[in-house]
């Protein structure tokens, strides 16, 4: 049994016993989005600081407070428990009091969407479906290819056109079979949510599977955890559907109702200025969505966010803020974060970083300042993405002349400033 209570429509607060809905019948899919309550009580009986120390190093750890019957479930291995890694360069450059990374571009397929595909891809099997579907613009699609490819289902995948090569190449390492949709992003979603009821295929989309959400929590639980006798007052994350950051701060604020920790941080949520609907929102208090989008960080070019009410909540709950960052910030931002923390970004990861390079601007955060940033995804995934930002090779013929030629030439590495 798991410790679900029942599932609230964010719209209308209408409830729903567990299995009884997606999205909410009258608000409908677009605004009736569905929040996964759980028994906090009974889940602070069993899940406390000692009882973490001894469970396996994994997101599965926080069973308790995950939307899965068998309380015993890890049908899909390699993901969760990613390093927080300190990065006092960067900070330096950032000219913030501490930096800590969040590495979600080690976890198996190399993003934070591993953590939201393992729970779905666990209650398709419950459910006794033998193929997952989503569409996608990359992560989404790559992880649950990861997922299933794991467990033994199989994969249906709606991709747009546009995919980058690196993502579509794992979809079909991993064996999925790939719709490859000559259309928008919105035409490939609504293609796969029909594929889904036409087949009786188990649909990971994030927008209307409810659990999936739940599994993005487990970041904030075990930021929380890694953090706990040492909290950051920032927890930063960057938003396209608005998902992941809904998560992450469920995850901190449940940590501190089950009193594992004693603080919660606010939430810093950074969108592309070409597709940044959620931020606006905030600053104006009006959701409008946008005809299309326009930024070089594919991962977080969502135009029409659909968990746009949760991330605004998280923020607003949390007295944190929202800001935007240009595409250029955000290559800067992939040049910095490679160069002085040793992580490969993908622009959507590094965006992150880039927003707090915008905030210290803002005077939103301090020089003494201690944040936590979500690398949400692998620089690997695209890396034309990565060429665009980074200066190129010297091309040389193998003599040690033009080496040194260079090397007496070349200035040496720029001390770049954070954007
Ligand atoms: C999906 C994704 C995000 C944003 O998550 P949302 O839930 O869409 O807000 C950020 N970075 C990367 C790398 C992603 O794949």
């Amino acid at each position: 049994m798991s410790l679900v209570t029942k599932l609230v429509c964010v719209n209308c607060s209408g409830e729903f016993a567990e299995g009884q809905a997606f999205t909410c019948p009258g608000c409908g899919m677009d605004e009736g989005i569905l929040d996964v309550w759980f028994d906090l009580d009974r889940a602070a009986r069993t899940l406390t600081r000692e009882s973490l120390a001894k469970r396996p190093r994994a997101h599965w750890r926080y069973r308790e407070l995950l939307p899965l019957d068998d309380t015993d479930h890890p049908v899909v291995t390699g993901v969760g428990w990613t390093p927080m890694i300190e990065v006092p360069r960067l900070a330096e450059a950032l000219e913030i009091g501490r930096l800590r990374l969040k590495d979600e571009g080690r976890s198996g397929s190399g993003s934070f969407k591993d953590r939201a595909s393992s729970i779905g891809v666990a209650r398709a099997m419950q459910e006794r479906a033998t193929s997952v579907a989503c569409a996608s613009t990359g992560n989404a699609a790559s992880s649950l290819a990861y997922c299933t490819a794991v467990a033994g289902l199989r994969a249906e995948i709606f991709v747009p056109h546009n995919v980058p090569e690196g993502k579509l190449a794992q979809l079909l390492a991993y064996g999925a079979r790939v719709f490859r949709v000559g259309g928008s992003y919105a035409q490939a979603y609504d293609l796969c949510t029909r594929a889904c009821d036409r087949f009786g295929w188990y649909n990971r989309n994030c927008a209307v599977n409810p659990y999936l959400v739940e599994g993005k929590k487990t970041g904030g639980l075990e930021v929380a955890e890694q953090c706990a006798d040492d909290p950051p007052d920032w927890v930063v994350c960057s938003v396209g559907d608005g998902c992941s950051i809904a998560g992450v701060y469920k995850g901190l604020a449940q940590m501190e109702a089950i009193g594992i920790v004693a603080w919660r941080t606010r939430m810093l949520g950074v969108q592309a200025e070409g597709a940044a609907p959620i931020a606006a929102a905030w600053r104006t208090g009006e959701f409008v969505r946008s005809a299309d989008g326009d930024t070089y960080a594919d991962s977080i070019n969502v135009p029409v966010p659909r968990n746009w009410n949760k991330a605004l909540r998280a923020v607003r709950d949390s007295d944190g803020a929202y800001v935007t960052v240009t595409d250029a910030e955000i290559m800067a931002a992939v040049r910095l974060t490679g160069r002085l923390a040793g992580v490969f970004a993908e622009p959507a990861a590094a965006a992150a970083v880039a927003g707090i390079a915008a905030a210290r601007r803002q005077g939103i955060v301090d020089n003494r300042s201690d944040v936590v940033a979500m690398i949400t995804g692998n620089g690997l995934k695209d890396t034309t993405g990565a060429l665009r930002a980074v200066p190129g090779p010297h091309d040389v013929p193998p003599d040690l002349d033009r080496v040194v030629h260079i090397v007496e030439h070349d200035a040496p590495c720029p001390p770049e400033d954070a954007g």
